[in-house]
């Protein structure tokens, strides 16, 4: 285990099983839609590439980055626009594919956005739910896993962009981010 992990959440076999229920899910909820998956950068990218070889049937793909909390473990509230998408999402099936919902000031955004741009319907895939800490009404429509109030890390999900590539779902060490 990395130095700076106090616990493992969630490994990676755990994940794994997760994730291919989300694929099922999809799979059978999307027959003959042919939905535009949009990854939201960065957190999402691990996921999102295990989510799209689980669903096992036809999806387009794009990403998007926004930010809501820079380097610091505290969202700030405010969501900016970093990187658009490649694809227009008007009339399409949009799922917003996120590594975490923590406040859902993220995912409000996005939904409002994606409706403005006339999405045929907009649902949400997240990896992790972390449900003490939402601020807003948002749900996902498919949730992988539950996280306790804590900063988590690995699969996607960074500190100052370390930790990314863990295969597991770990709780960091808080003196990691209180230096
Ligand atoms: P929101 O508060 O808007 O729901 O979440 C915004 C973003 O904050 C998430 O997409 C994720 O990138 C980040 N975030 C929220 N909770 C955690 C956490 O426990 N660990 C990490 N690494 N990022 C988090
Ligand atoms: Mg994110
Ligand atoms: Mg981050």
């Amino acid at each position: 285990m990395q130095d700076d992990i106090l616990s493992v959440l969630y490994s990676e076999a755990e994940i794994k099983t997760a994730v291919a229920r989300l694929g099922k899910a999809i799979k059978q909820d999307y027959q003959g839609k042919n939905p535009l998956l949009i990854g939201i950068l960065k957190g999402a990218i691990v996921f999102m590439t295990d989510l799209i070889r689980s669903v096992d049937d036809f999806v387009e793909i794009d990403f998007m980055d926004v930010s809501s909390y820079g380097d610091a473990a505290v969202s700030s509230g405010e969501v900016k626009i970093l990187k658009d998408l490649d694809t227009s999402v008007a009339g399409r099936d949009i799922i917003i594919v996120e590594d975490i919902v923590d406040s859902g000031r993220t995912l409000d955004y996005l939904i409002k956005l994606f409706q403005t741009r006339a999405a045929n319907s907009v649902k949400i895939c997240a990896l992790l739910d972390k449900p003490e800490g939402r601020q807003t009404e948002v749900t996902a429509d498919y949730i992988g896993l539950r996280v306790p109030n804590e900063f988590v890390v690995g699969y996607g999900l960074d500190y100052a962009e370390k930790y990314r590539n863990l295969p597991y779902i770990g709780i960091l060490k808080p003196e990691v981010y209180e230096d």
